[in-house]
């Protein structure tokens, strides 16, 4: 009995979330943007808390810059205007950067050794930012959501046979590698969709989609031993390399057009050296 009253709860809940992502994927969002926004927020203040963030003026202008001839391009039906988006450089020698939603965008120093010219680090950013408009974290969460509504349903189910011992167990066991968390991986569907919607990004932010393959090169090339970090939360297999570059010709129209219309960001006069 129980466990139909779960079956049935799964389902109206899957029923109330269920949404289209930018790419045309149905995806199951059972939180509010407002929700997610806030917990974007929450989240980014801590690290801010936490994290040592880079003072140097001349870096700051370098990312900012790049980060916003990205957000300008952002479609309005998202909801986002170029000011709601909070960029901060953090010192850290870790080659990373990740996005919150609420349009928090935070970038490692150690990104910017490994990123040869503004176009690298845009390609970058405009993933992050990608994530951010396909409600990635939402997605993930609604997720592990629905994973820990099963593991309670079972752990009901679970009660009426053994003792609260054996019970406890059980959903312990079941419950491995399920973590609530804002900042765990993505799904490599997520990955890819957030490459294609970055890509698109760059390209009308006049950026050259072309180095994003690049990028992505060279990160896998230096995989190896000691992988940069954002290597483990982004892998770089050759198909998802493979995708960048199978998209470069259809972005290479929008980025040229953006170029004729005078959307030619020259970030690159403040890169320190
Ligand atoms: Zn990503």
């Amino acid at each position: 009995m129980l466990k139909r009253v779960g079956l049935v709860i799964l389902l109206s809940l899957a029923a109330a979330g269920c949404a289209v992502s930018p790419t045309g994927e149905r995806t199951l969002l059972l939180n509010s943007p407002a929700q997610m926004n806030a917990l974007g927020s929450q989240s980014f203040e801590q690290l801010k808390k936490k994290q040592v963030i880079e003072q140097d003026a001349r870096i700051n202008r370098y990312v900012q810059c790049v980060a916003d001839a990205i957000v300008m391009q952002v479609p309005v039906e998202y909801g986002y205007a170029p000011q709601d988006w909070e960029l901060v450089v953090f010192k850290d020698d870790s080659v990373n950067a990740f996005a919150l939603p609420g349009g928090k965008v935070g970038v490692h120093t150690g990104l910017l050794k490994v990123t040869e010219n503004q176009d690298q680090l845009a390609s970058v950013i405009g993933h992050e930012v990608a994530h951010v408009l396909a409600q990635h974290s939402n997605a993930r969460m609604s997720q592990q959501q629905v994973t820990q509504l099963g593991l309670a349903v079972t752990s009901m189910a679970l009660a009426e046979k053994v003792d609260s011992n054996k019970q406890q167990a059980a959903v312990m066991a079941l419950g491995l590698g399920v973590q609530y968390g804002i900042l765990l991986p993505y799904s490599r569907k997520h990955e890819s969709e957030a490459d294609v919607l970055g890509q698109e990004l760059m390209a009308e932010a006049g950026f050259d989609p072309r180095e994003a393959v690049s990028l992505w090169e060279s990160m896998a090339e230096q995989g190896g031993k000691t992988p940069p970090e954002l290597l483990s939360t982004h892998p770089a297999p050759s198909t998802r390399i493979r995708q960048l570059d199978d998209q470069v010709h259809y972005y290479m129209p929008l980025y040229e057009e953006a170029r004729k219309a005078g959307r030619r960001p020259e970030c690159d006069r403040l890169k320190p050296q």
